[in-house]
């Protein structure tokens, strides 16, 4: 119950503090250092507008007519939908403001120091008995190990980064991927309700006035644009037909990702390509499970987070040097942004 009101009023929520030390790149934090922004996050006002104005719309027009008419269903319909719209902004609330697997930065490098430390030669590590190239950050001062990427925008690498997202102003890691995805979810699910409830709303609308007026379908329709407060349930379609779309997209797009194993920055950049084995060889369910309900790693940006040298090999190893002969797969892109 506690991690359910957790979830739901995740302002009310304890979180630990970042500390101020780990966190050198672009993102911002917020309360008293327990919520860590992107550098885009102004931009979630988009999308949280997106959610709130259909909300406002469906109030003035399905709610209202339902409650006049159905009034159980009306009532059953409104806490639905507010449950629902809570969720969202929850879940987009979350996803903006933790952190997404940012890789701390560490102390500067100086080749010179040690003739072996050729930070331009590619290396390899080998991750599920397999040897994949690295490339090293000279930003965080870290070899990339797969699936860690720097994004441009955040000025940090990211562990499991798929991709920036341009809406919501920060990058989906491997701590925030679940979040994304419940936050598609929801989205697609509130979308498609209001789109079809407002649907219903506007024929049944409709065919009233036809019947009042003695007019045609398309004059009843046209009357009602004009000069009827139904006319909103018309916003709301089109609104939330366009997020039910996007969101059904997005929805389908990242189930082939999970199902393939494969992140939406490696789809893009073909890392995995031509490559003749891949470390990562999870598929289908066994791949979405673990890449949704496993616990998510705890962040390394926190105050109390002390790293496991066991561990280390995640985030920060000392690959060893190799020829180009050896090395397989490409990591050397910057990461990429996405609308959401
Ligand atoms: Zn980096
Ligand atoms: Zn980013």
């Amino acid at each position: 119950m506690g991690k359910v009101l957790g979830f739901l009023l995740p302002f009310l929520t304890k979180r630990p503090q970042y500390d101020v030390e780990k966190v050198q790149g672009n993102n911002k934090f917020f309360m008293k250092r327990r919520a860590l922004l992107g550098p885009g996050y102004l931009w979630g006002l988009v999308p949280a507008l997106m959610l709130l104005i259909p909300s406002v719309l469906f109030i003035i027009g399905p709610e209202i007519y339902l409650i006049h008419n159905h009034h159980a269903a009306g009532v059953a319909v409104i806490c639905v939908s507010k449950i629902l719209i809570l969720i969202v902004l929850a879940a987009m609330w979350r996803l903006m403001s933790q952190d997404p697997g940012i890789v701390p930065r560490r102390k500067m490098i100086h080749p010179e120091e040690d003739e072996d430390c050729n930070l331009e030669a590619p290396r390899q590590m080998i991750v599920n008995d397999v040897p994949v190239e690295v490339k090293y950050c000279k930003t965080c001062n870290i070899w990339k190990s797969p699936r860690v990427e720097h994004c441009r925008i955040c000025d940090n690498c990211v562990e499991g980064y798929s991709h920036h997202s341009f809406l919501l102003g920060t990058c989906i890691g491997k701590r925030t991927y679940g979040n994304f995805f419940c936050f598609v979810c929801f989205t697609i699910f509130v979308s498609w309700m209001r789109f079809a409830l407002s649907f219903v709303y506007l024929s049944l609308y409709t065919q009233a006035e036809m019947e009042s007026q003695n007019l045609s379908r398309a004059e009843a329709f046209q009357w009602i644009l004009q000069n009827s407060a139904a006319s909103v349930a018309f916003v709301v379609i089109v609104l939330c037909g366009i997020g039910g779309v996007y969101s059904s997209y997005l929805f389908g797009k990242h189930v082939y990702l999970m199902w393939t194993n494969q992140s939406l920055h490696e789809l893009k950049r073909g890392v995995w390509k031509n490559v003749e084995q891949k470390p990562f060889t999870d598929h289908g369910f066994k791949s979405i499970s673990r890449t949704l309900f496993v616990s998510k790693p705890e962040s390394k940006l926190h105050e109390d987070y002390c790293e496991d040298p066991e561990m280390e090999a995640e985030s920060g190893p000392e690959p060893s040097p190799v020829s180009k002969v050896e090395v397989c797969g490409s990591s050397s892109e910057d990461g990429f942004i996405e609308i959401i």
